[in-house]
């Protein structure tokens, strides 16, 4: 039976107007355009807080591309010319992506694929899940196109994978089973949960950017630990409870505290190794390693003393170690130098003790910063008194 879905009745007004320019721009060319993916998945679950849409076109990109930017005005657009594909941001929470429907085969497991132009159903068949498996035929009246079963899964909350090479193709599938399941508490469905054990080890295939990508996507969930429980359920990564506790108290969790937390015992070639494996660049790495030393810091109680232990380390590292430190008064030491030492505007600049007659050069950075300790430890408390301190020293 023809399912037809009232996308007007329940989108906001801002989504509808640009789907009806895309439709009527794909019908003046005489192409077939679709609603498809996530947020075709996001209506039919009455979800319509929607910021990325995708439609599929089963016709020249470039040329559809052409029309619907002349028509739209968009505040950016970006034609990526290998993938004909077209990328439209309408505002900084709305982007319409646009595609050619295609095939794709894997020469390789695990490497990106080859891509040929096709009908939707290629399409759709080309896809992670069933839920993300489903079509809005903008054309034709807003049918929906569902040759998978996915709203029945949907309903049921079940992911499903849609043939059984579909994580040897591309294992970072796996990932978005986990997520997807977490986000909607779906369950996965045994047979795909079967084929996950079977085929979870070819994740080390992947490139580490590939992996580093989907670590993001986790921690971008709403909910990444228990994102990251579910991982562990699966053998997808190595968290104790511990950990997982520890990830839990962290807050808000962005890449480098998150391996901050993950590698936070390790020993230095054990995080130089998970760092290559999740894609993390040298200067990622450095922080990490800069949060693990400050660990071992004593912790100062006078202040220039903590203005010297900390100055040298990176801003990001600081901050990292203070939101995860359980020693308070570590955490205090670092909030001193975070909130207040660094704030401090010095009483003297270099120019000032140039006209009290200090030459330039070396001692005069010292004494400087001999009157910033005096001004920080409270010894100084303005700047005539910074003025008397230099003529002294
Ligand atoms: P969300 O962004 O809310 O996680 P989404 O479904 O929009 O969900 P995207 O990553 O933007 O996710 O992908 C858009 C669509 O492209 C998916 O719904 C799915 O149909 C398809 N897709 C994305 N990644 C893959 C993949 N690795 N394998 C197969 N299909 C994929």
């Amino acid at each position: 039976m023809e399912r037809v879905i009232d996308l007007n009745k329940y989108l906001p007004d801002i989504i509808t107007h640009y789907l009806d320019i895309a439709r009527d721009a794909a019908l003046e060319l005489g192409y077939d355009i679709y609603l498809v993916g996530g947020a075709v998945r996001d209506i039919l679950l009455k979800d319509y807080d929607i910021h990325d849409i995708d439609l599929a076109i089963e016709g020249d990109t470039a040329e559809f591309a052409d029309l619907f930017r002349s028509k739209i005005e968009p505040v950016g657009f970006i034609y990526h010319e290998p993938f004909n594909t077209a990328t439209f941001t309408i505002s900084d929470d709305l982007h319409i992506d646009i595609a050619m429907c295609r095939t794709e085969s894997y020469p390789q497991k695990a490497v990106l694929p080859i891509v040929e132009p096709a009908e939707l159903r290629d399409d759709l068949k080309r896809r992670d899940f069933t839920i993300n498996a489903m079509a809005i035929s903008l054309t034709e009246g807003n049918k929906l196109v569902d040759i998978f079963s996915g709203e029945k899964d949907l309903k049921n909350g079940i992911i499903r994978i849609l043939h059984k090479k579909s994580f040897l193709d591309d294992p970072t599938r796996i990932w978005r089973a986990v997520r997807y399941a977490c986000r909607f508490d779906f369950e996965i469905e045994p047979s795909t949960l079967t084929l996950i054990e079977r085929d979870k080890g070819n994740l080390s295939l992947l490139t580490p950017e590939r992996r580093r990508y989907e670590m993001e996507c986790v921690l971008n969930e709403k909910e990444p630990v228990k994102t990251l429980q579910k991982a562990k359920e699966l053998g997808l990564i190595d968290l104790s409870a511990e950990l997982i506790k520890r990830l839990e108290d962290a807050g808000e969790l962005d890449e480098l505290t998150f391996m901050a937390v993950y590698l936070e015992d390790k020993t230095d070639d054990v995080i130089l190794r998970e760092c290559e494996y999740w894609g993390l660049n040298s200067h990622d790495r450095d922080i990490l390693m800069e949060v693990k030393d400050l660990k071992s810091r004593t912790v100062q109680k006078q202040h220039s003393k903590i203005y010297k232990t900390l100055k040298n380390y990176p801003e990001k590292a600081l901050e990292i170690a203070r939101r995860l430190t359980r020693d308070s008064r570590m955490k205090d030491m670092l909030s001193y130098y975070l909130d207040t030492a660094r704030e401090t505007v010095p009483f003297l600049t270099g120019d000032d003790l140039k006209e009290l007659g200090y030459p330039e050069g070396k001692l005069l950075g010292e004494k400087l910063q001999e009157l910033f300790m005096l001004q920080l430890d409270g010894e100084i408390d303005s700047r005539e008194d910074a003025i008397a301190r230099a003529i002294k020293l």
